[in-house]
């Protein structure tokens, strides 16, 4: 699907504004990205300056690309929830966003209409319109890293909710009075899968069992266990980090059989950067969710890997204008069809 960048092409703006580091890029319609530039957020420096920050990238990556400003359609922004209509409502990971009009911003600065998206939500998108989801009418995606993320695509559509934060699959209980996660709920999937509650979990682990592990000297000390030692540990046949391993993959399994079972999608697709643990991941949870699932759901469903890699958080976001536009068309025609076959 991926072709070479033409004069004529409309382009897009994708923004992705992290906890960590922010990204711009100019994407075409059909998701190559032209150019792009990312910067660390400083999260301290609080939402104005971040913000004026981000214009200042649209502008730069704009001038390196070569294109006229009058050839970008509209601006995607992806950012961690929750949000509401266009505003920002105090996220964990940015702290001081407090009822932010994000989406009002960009589009004044800019002259164009922008788009805010919950970056899950964003990155549901992406692969709908060009990763794996591609052509998949009806498709779950969750992203694992440090946190849990989802956004479900229903008959070629995001599935909103009623105000706009549906899909937070990290905060559904898989453990009944489980372990307590920072939404205030206990035993969310969040708070055993995902990379942080992993690494939390082997350290707890470690300390309780009293038995020898490789993953204090993997790591240097108990403290520094991380999910990528956990990694490490499986490899070398770790009993310790294998009896881990084997309870998240049960926990997360179970979880995705629910997902499937509320959805009937045809694909479960996992980003993030639990996807480096491959089939050990993918083999084991495949199994379980589809054993668990109803039998008519899972027999239609499949479990597979993310396909943008590093730049999801900026196809993600351009993905969002294409769903708005979608819609537009939609509403014009006053028919339903996809945007991008
Ligand atoms: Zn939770």
């Amino acid at each position: 699907m991926k072709r070479a960048f033409t004069d004529s092409d409309q382009l897009v703006l994708g923004v992705d504004i992290g906890g960590t580091k922010l990204a711009v890029g100019l994407v075409t319609m059909s998701g190559q990205v032209v150019a792009q530039e990312r910067t660390p957020t400083q999260v301290k420096d609080g939402p104005e300056v971040i913000l004026t920050r981000l214009v200042t990238l649209c502008r730069q990556v704009t001038a390196k690309a070569g294109v006229g400003w009058n050839r970008i359609v509209a601006t995607g922004i992806g950012c961690g929830g929750p949000l509401e209509n266009g505003v920002v409502k105090s996220p964990p990971n940015l702290p001081g966003w407090d009822d932010i009009p994000v989406a009002e911003f960009f589009s004044h600065e800019l002259g164009m209409p922008a788009y805010l998206e919950n970056d899950a939500n964003a990155a549901a998108l992406g692969e709908y319109f060009f990763g794996a989801g591609r052509g998949v009418a009806n498709m779950v995606y969750l992203t694992i890293s440090t946190g849990i993320g989802g956004g479900v695509i229903t008959n070629g559509r995001l599935y909103r909710g009623e105000n706009g934060n549906a899909a937070e699959i990290g905060h559904m209980v898989v453990v009944h009075g489980g372990r307590e996660c920072y939404c205030g709920n206990r035993g969310c999937l969040e708070a055993y899968a995902s990379g942080s509650s992993l690494a939390r979990r082997a350290r707890e682990k470690v300390l309780a069992a009293g038995q020898a592990s490789l993953l204090p000297g993997l790591a240097g000390s108990v403290e520094a266990i991380t999910a990528e030692t956990l990694l490490q540990a499986l490899e070398l046949q770790d009993p310790l980090a294998h009896d881990i391993w084997n309870e998240t993959v049960n926990i997360l399994g179970s979880g995705l059989a629910s997902v499937i079972n509320l959805f009937n999608p045809r694909l479960v697709i996992l980003g993030g950067g639990i996807i480096n643990f491959g089939e050990r991941l993918f083999g084991p949870v495949r199994r379980i969710a589809l054993q668990r699932a109803m039998k008519p759901l899972a027999k239609v469903a499949d479990i597979v890997p993310a396909q943008l890699g590093a730049e999801v958080g900026i196809v993600g976001a351009a993905a969002v204008v294409l769903d708005k536009l979608q819609l537009l068309r939609t509403v014009r025609e006053g028919t339903y069809g996809s945007f991008y076959a």
